[in-house]
């Protein structure tokens, strides 16, 4: 039935590919002409081309000349000619989809064309590699093509200093990983002044292995963990504190918006018993703000009514349902102090200061584009979740691999034995062998099987990436036997030795199904490439991990009724079929794994942008003064409004806002009960306003614009970047507990969105309320100066990949030209001692 419908609509793909064909025909055509000329007549073609565009013709128009001038630079300069599928391939990278290339159609060389054309524009085209080693390889080599026709190519490594990132961003062309890339992302919306970021607007990324990255890494976000500058023991300092302060005499309590504040008295003696001079220095921000999460938490947060404390963790009660609310933590570091006051454990070791998932990084370009020599069976995802479409490029030479049936043995032992023997066999004819493991740990079962049998052989764990690469590339040699990791020598060509085609090319034997039917393929795909003969095989158990996790009974019943020995194998439609619905449904709850990760993600993405954004102007901005007074304004609306929410005027609290009023924007003795008496609630508002607009002029008078203007700044980053970093700790955290609450039927990513939400509120109203006061009230003398709120370390979460790396703290002592305390090996200067 289907084959019907293909032949009477045609298919689309092979559609696509006809569409392709007649460009590829007007590249061709212009062939003649191009190599007819000089070496400089062709590398003024991308002046040419960049004028065009200037003019205002669409890439669309120049790219067949443009394709034409990068196959001859490519003749020039690396001497290979683009094959033309390899032009069709480029012409669906630069249509922003998937191009779906097998192994060893030279899918490096294909990008080099939309990367070209791109490039042009002058805005960026990143190219995305699964591993260092193999960005730098690419873009040296490619880097001769683009540099002979004038464009500019970087490299953006791991651990590279400051300045050389921002050159390699600067470039035309930019190589690197997905992990840098994103790490990068995240570090340039930490950072305090905007000379320091190194990412321009993210404009196209070509990602190499594209499903590797955007499937199988996808289901782990980046992070940037790292101690927050505070420590837990200024909780229990701060804790022991307010024990001796008196209510009333040292601090005023407002009971309606659940705050306590000192009153002068207070001040003096936090200053007193901290020996520090002025409690509202700049300096002293973080201690001030413990003073007031521990006033709170023993005077407004009630146990056992507000919050219960169960098996050492303290956890909230919702005030309206009395249900607990598992995983969610206060904010602003209140939860803390609440750990401080019952004496337990204060949960502050470590924090997620920024994370992004690599969908929600990926999305940010303007375009996309991937390749791999499988995407196919994750169509509808890349479809779904990024709007790639996938388009499956011919090969340049037609394939002739055999892909041998799978063989199936009733345990591990049997199937093990059985890969040896065949290994043996091959080996002794002198064939090479690639053996693919799913875990290091039966690469070196093998390995050590191997070697009893006398069989010399390398094995690979993608430990190191280039070494391996090295060793791969020889896996092709008559005799080798190499046994390897899926990861390991990814994206490395594997070529024939001589006389190797006559034996039947390279032979691999997979050892166990994998979850996916994607990595079979990529394992497969390492033989017969370009034409190249080549076999197939994978050798199963029923104790293989997929098969026990979702084997059907049948295959285990008809196993046992054979009777079948150990060393007996058995080969069968059946049992393929069974392994291959094993696979798709893995594949879809990996999906929806994915998707949910994907979902939980996008209600922190909106917060991210709306926060990164403010970032982004606060730094780029001249002078931030009016933002500044728009953030004031709510924080007076909302005290007003708190306490003038009775139908009667008298029973309004106005001593409560006075004493606010004081205690958060205005020096004492600034207000009175009777200035506020017998008027209306918007009289109130703007009398308070008009008096902190002429206390804030005064301010800027006594400073000095110029010191102003800093200070707001400072100010805003300080605060924006403490609360956010509270905050998305606490997204972290709600999120882990959120499927904790198992109560009728709530959906968790619904409560999820709906808390996230509130919680985002809440912190923006912190934020306003938190630069209020230091605008107002803190004393500039000293600490101008913008402080990093935290050090991060970056990780994947990952277990095998993260980067053993201690925090640093940049003012710690340490001489320029030491090396740097992170462990990166660098000199101070050029890792994170870099200069503001
Ligand atoms: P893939 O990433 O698609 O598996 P590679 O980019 O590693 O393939 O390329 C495979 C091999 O083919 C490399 O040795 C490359 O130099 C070679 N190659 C690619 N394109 C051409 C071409 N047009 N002419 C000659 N050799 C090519």
């Amino acid at each position: 039935m289907l084959g019907l419908v293909k032949k009477i609509f045609g298919d689309a793909n092979e559609r696509e590919v006809k569409r392709l064909t007649r460009t590829v025909e007007e590249v061709n055509g212009l062939e003649s002409r191009i190599s007819g000329l000089s070496d400089e007549a062709l590398r003024n073609k991308t002046e040419e081309f960049k004028a065009r565009l200037e003019k205002g013709d669409t890439l669309e128009q120049i790219m067949p000349e443009a394709f034409a001038v990068v196959r001859e630079a490519s003749k020039r300069t690396l001497g290979m000619r683009h094959f033309d599928v390899q032009l069709m391939g480029g012409m669906v990278l630069h249509e922003g989809k998937i191009a779906e290339m097998r192994t060893g159609e030279g899918k490096t060389l294909v990008a080099t064309l939309p990367v070209y054309l791109n490039a042009l524009l002058g805005k960026g085209v990143h190219v995305i590699t699964v591993n260092d080693y193999l960005a730098s390889r690419d873009s040296q080599i490619m880097g001769q093509l683009y540099n002979f026709l004038g464009l500019t190519v970087g490299c953006n490594m791991h651990g590279l200093s400051h300045e050389e990132k921002q050159e390699a961003y600067a470039c035309d062309i930019t190589y690197g990983t997905n992990n840098e890339f994103g790490f990068d992302y995240l570090r340039d919306n930490m950072v305090l002044y905007k000379e320091q970021m190194v990412q321009r607007p993210l404009y196209f990324a070509i990602i190499d292995e594209v499903d590797s990255i955007l499937v199988d890494e996808a289901r782990t976000p980046l992070i940037i963990s790292g101690q927050a500058a505070k420590s837990t023991e200024m909780y229990f300092a701060a804790d022991r504190f307010i024990t001796r302060l008196k209510a009333e005499e040292d601090f005023t309590i407002d009971v309606k918006l659940r705050t306590v504040m000192l009153t002068e008295s207070g001040v003096e003696k936090a200053e007193k018993a901290f020996h520090i001079e002025n409690l509202f220095d700049h300096a002293n921000v973080l201690l001030n703000h413990h003073i007031q999460q521990a006033l709170k938490a023993h005077v407004i947060m009630k146990r056992d009514v507000d919050y219960v404390v169960q098996e050492e963790e303290v956890v909230i009660v919702d005030e309206f349902t009395g249900r607990l609310m598992s995983g969610r933590r206060y904010s602003d570091g209140l939860h803390q102090a609440i750990e401080a006051k019952e004496q337990l454990k204060v949960q502050n070791e470590s924090m997620t200061l920024a994370t992004i998932t690599f969908q929600n990084y990926f999305r940010m370009y303007r375009k996309l584009a991937g390749m791999t020599g499988t995407a196919k069976t994750e169509e509808e995802e890349f479809k779904r979740i990024y709007g790639l479409d996938v388009i499956q490029v011919p090969t340049n030479r037609s394939m002739i691999r055999t892909d041998l049936a799978d063989v199936v043995y009733k345990n591990e032992l049997g199937k093990f034995k059985a890969v040896v023997e065949e290994i043996v066999e091959r080996h002794s004819k002198n064939q090479p062998v690639l053996v693919g493991t799913i875990s290091i740990e039966n690469s070196e079962k093998l390995a050590e099987m191997l070697k009893r049998r006398g069989v010399g052989h390398k094995v690979l764990n993608a430990k190191f990436h280039a070494e391996e690469a090295e060793i791969i590339s020889r896996a092709g040699q008559a005799g080798a036997v190499t046994i390897a990791t899926n990861m390991a020598g990814r994206g490395t060509d594997i070529l024939l030795g001589d006389g190797v085609a006559d034996l039947g090319g390279l032979h691999i034997i997979g050892t166990e199904r994998h979850e996916s039917r994607r990595i079979d393929n990529q394992l497969r795909g390492r033989a017969g490439r370009q034409g190249d003969p080549g076999s197939s095989q994978f050798y199963l158990s029923l104790e293989d991990e997929l098969m026990r996790r979702f084997g059907s009974e049948n295959i285990m019943g008809m196993m046992e009724r054979l009777g079948l020995e150990d060393d007996q194998p058995i080969e069968s439609r059946m049992i393929s079929r069974a392994v291959e619905s094993a696979q798709k449904r893995v594949e879809g709850n990996n999906f929806d794994t994915r998707k949910v990760v994907l979902q939980y993600d996008d209600v922190m993405n909106q917060q991210r942008e709306v926060i990164y954004k403010q970032r982004r102007d606060v730094m780029s901005s001249e002078n931030i003064r009016q933002a500044v007074l728009d953030m004031i304004t709510p924080v007076i609306d909302r005290i007003v409004d708190a306490h003038t929410s009775e139908d009667i005027p008298e029973e309004w609290d106005l001593q409560a806002i006075v004493d606010y009023v004081h205690a958060t924007l205005l020096p004492d003795d600034s207000l009175t009960r009777d200035d506020l008496w017998g008027k209306e609630k918007e009289e109130i508002n703007e009398l308070i306003y008009n008096k902190v607009i002429a206390y804030y002029d005064q301010r800027e008078e006594e400073l000095g614009e110029e010191t102003m203007r800093e200070f707001e700044k400072v100010v805003v980053l300080r605060a924006v970047d403490s609360k956010w970093m509270d905050h998305i700790d606490a997204m972290d955290q709600l999120r882990q507990g959120i499927h904790l609450r198992a109560y009728g039927g709530t959906d968790p990513l619904r409560e999820y969105q709906f808390e996230g939400f509130e919680m985002f509120k809440e912190m923006i109203e912190h934020i306003q309320e938190e630069v209020a006061k230091y605008i107002m009230k803190a004393r500039v003398e000293s600490n101008l100066e913008r402080q990093e709120v935290a050090q991060g370390q970056t990780s994947t979460n990952s277990p095998g990949e993260s980067q053993e790396k201690r925090p640093v703290k940049r003012n710690d002592r340490v001489g320029r030209n030491d090396p740097c305390p992170c462990g990166s090996g660098k000199k101070y200067k050029q890792c994170h001692g870099v200069e503001k």
